[in-house]
């Protein structure tokens, strides 16, 4: 996109589109795509029909060809390869150069054109045509050296011969109807490849006339002047030459704009033609330069004046004059609010977030953003925006890594909680009734006993022991079950204040309430009765954790999506090693008959039920800190939406 001068190019996923309604055929993006992705049209099939049908076929070589073929020994050589081709002529375009160059001077001279344009280049008289239709009366009425030589050839030998240009340009394909067809150097090179010609399978013939003189050094920049004698030094006149893709279109503009005080352009769209799209020569521009100015030297040596004086003379009444069409393809205005919209889609708001740094292609932020607008450009096409969207991809993928690991854990310890599950639940049941029946007969036999009989304490103790037995299979059988999670709504606040009245709270514990005042909404939904056997729980463990005292804290706070509940206590803390433990089941830190070890798994899979995670901070080095534990649930208000 940046290295079309005219952005005819359309950018759809990624790929890149040339709009020949756009294109002025500089070839650019031919020249400067390194994956060859960029191709101009070839039209070798059409000069091998016209030379198979036409009686008389003329070719006619643009001035740029010793700056192409470097491997020939002599020009000669070249007429006889394209010769071999089949062509009945060859001649030099450098004449019509001559003749144009003629022309031009004498329009200079009769000063009636305020202001001009050189339209020897066909990629900026279509860029006039297209982008500055109202400068194309500034367009030199006069042919292009290729258009003069055909006109010539037909003054010469009559209307029925055919006429192939061949140069370094791709605009010249369709720069007049009067060629029958042209092509470019590369595609030469390839006839020549296909018939085996090579500079030593010919015979060496010299150009047909007419002969040329100094209309060689055309393709060459300042080329046109050279030849008409001008020159374009600063303190003299008021010329001004350029070249390339980017300049040309500057001076365009200023002069445009009224801002030029000049009487001619002399404009090149290429670094001159020697570095046109058709070549294949890839030798830096001085180089083929020096090939050109050899070649006219060496020409101008043995170049006879008189016969060139004498043809220029017998064709002198010879029409060379053109005309132009404005053909406007500049696209439409926009709307400030519609322009701004797009800006702001790539996080351009403020006039500081416009770093015009250039990487899409357009010179401007809102040129980019225009274009988007005309459908040419993609927001992808902004590096900043798109590196901005890339971090954030990353942080988005960070995140999920960690849930995934988060994940991969937690079901890993469901997993073995399950499968703790299915074993307790199996014993569980088989105890049971054993244990029915034990309770159940120690009761008989302790009823039957006298009331001062001595066996009555030991069977006291066997229905105790009885019982706290069952205490501990309905603990399992409690954590295996599979049970449903019934989401009910209902007020957090209330329902977190009431957990506590099914715990005992010894005297020397003190209870702190902490909610946040600015809850988003107390209601959540949750099951009431699974979550009252976590809240429980998670207190009685603060309490028991506390045999001296001290507080236990129960925090509230929440945001639009989840709810935050924390149980702290100042007691023992849990050591680094029973941390990786706490939440596997049976596993417990109290004496025999105090622990069972199935709380925090119970309490574990109840969370997890909802969608929720729980994790734990504790401190058991006063060193370090307080002491003591905090278990902190995040459940989301609605686990259902999760
Ligand atoms: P139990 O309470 O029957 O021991 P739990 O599963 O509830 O079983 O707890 C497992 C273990 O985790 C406890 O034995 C204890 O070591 C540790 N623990 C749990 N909560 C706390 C806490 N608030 N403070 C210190 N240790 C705790
Ligand atoms: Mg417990």
């Amino acid at each position: 996109v940046r290295e079309c001068p005219v952005k005819a190019i359309k950018i759809i996923n990624g790929q890149a589109e040339v709009l020949s309604e756009r294109c002025i055929g500089c070839g650019n993006c031919v020249n400067v795509c390194s994956q060859d992705a960029k191709a101009f049209v070839k039209t070798t099939e059409e000069v091998k029909f016209i030379l198979e049908q036409s009686s008389q076929v003329i070719a006619c070589v643009a001035p740029s060809f010793p700056a192409e073929f470097k491997e020939l020994d002599n020009p000669e050589q070249f007429v006889g390869m394209i010769k071999e081709l089949g062509f009945d002529k060859v001649v030099e375009v450098s004449f019509g150069a001559d003749m144009v160059a003629d022309a031009y001077k004498n329009l200079i001279a009769s000063k009636k054109m305020k202001g001009m344009i050189s339209s020897d280049c066909p990629a900026i008289v279509y860029y006039v045509e297209h982008y500055h239709p109202d400068l194309v009366n500034h367009l030199a009425p006069i042919v292009s050296p290729m258009v003069a030589t055909k006109r010539i050839l037909h003054e010469l030998h009559g209307s029925d011969i055919s006429i192939v240009f061949i140069g370094p340009c791709v605009a010249k394909k369709a720069e007049s109807k009067e060629i029958d067809e042209a092509i470019t150097f590369m595609e030469l090179r390839e006839m020549f490849e296909a018939n085996n010609i090579t500079k030593d399978s010919v015979k060496a013939e010299p150009f047909d006339p007419p002969h040329a003189g100094k209309g060689s050094v055309f393709p060459v920049s300042r080329g046109l002047l050279h030849t008409i004698g001008e020159n374009d030094d600063i303190a003299e006149s008021d010329i001004i030459v350029t070249e390339g893709h980017k300049n040309f279109k500057e001076v365009i503009d200023e002069y445009e704009q009224g801002d030029l005080h000049a009487t001619h352009l002399e404009l090149l769209c290429c670094e001159g033609c020697i570095m046109g799209p058709g070549m294949t020569n890839s030798e830096g521009r001085y180089k083929k330069r020096s090939r050109i100015s050899k070649y006219v030297q060496d020409k101008m040596d043995c170049l006879n004046f008189d016969q060139w004086e004498q043809q220029k003379v017998a064709l002198e009444g010879l029409d060379l004059s053109q005309s132009f069409e404005a053909t406007d393809r500049r696209l439409a205005d926009h709307a400030e609010e519609e322009i701004n919209e797009v800006l702001a889609k790539m996080g351009k708001i403020e006039e500081s977030d416009h770093l015009n740094c250039g990487a899409c292609g357009y010179d401007t932020c809102r040129e980019h953003s225009i274009a988007i607008i005309d459908g040419l450009a993609e927001e992808e096409m902004c590096l900043p925006h798109s590196i901005e969207k890339l971090h954030q991809s990353i942080e988005k993928l960070n995140s999920s890594n960690e849930l995934l690991a988060s994940t991969k854990q937690a079901l890993q310890q469901s997993e073995k909680l399950a499968s703790m599950g299915q074993l307790s639940a199996g014993i569980a049941h088989e105890l049971n009734n054993p244990l029915g029946v034990i309770t159940m007969y120690s009761n008989i036999l302790r009823d039957e006993l006298a009331d001062d009989d001595p066996m009555r304490e030991d069977l006291d103790l066997i229905v105790e022991q009885t019982e706290r037995c069952k205490g501990i299979v309905s603990g399992l059988l409690n954590f295996a079950r599979k049970n449903k999670v019934r989401h009910q709504d209902g007020n957090i606040e209330n329902f977190c204040k009431h957990s506590l009245d099914s715990v005992v709270l010894p005297d020397d514990v003190e209870i702190k309430i902490e909610f946040e005042s600015s809850m988003v909404n107390t209601t959540a939904s949750f099951d009431q009765d699974q979550f009252m056997q976590v809240l429980t729980n998670l207190e009685k463990n603060a309490v028991e954790a506390m045999p001296n005292g001290g507080t236990l804290t129960l925090s509230l706070s929440d945001t639009i999506e989840y709810v935050h509940i924390h149980v702290s206590d100042t007691g023992t803390g849990i050591t680094k090693e029973n941390m990786d433990k706490i939440f596997t089941p049976f596993f417990t830190t109290k004496g025999i008959g105090k622990g069972t070890g199935l709380g925090l798994p119970l309490i574990y899979g109840i969370v997890k039920m909802h969608r929720g995670k729980i994790n734990v901070d504790s401190n058991t080095d006063p060193n370090a800190g307080p002491v003591g534990t905090t278990f902190k649930i995040t459940l989301p208000r609605n686990p259902l939406e999760v």
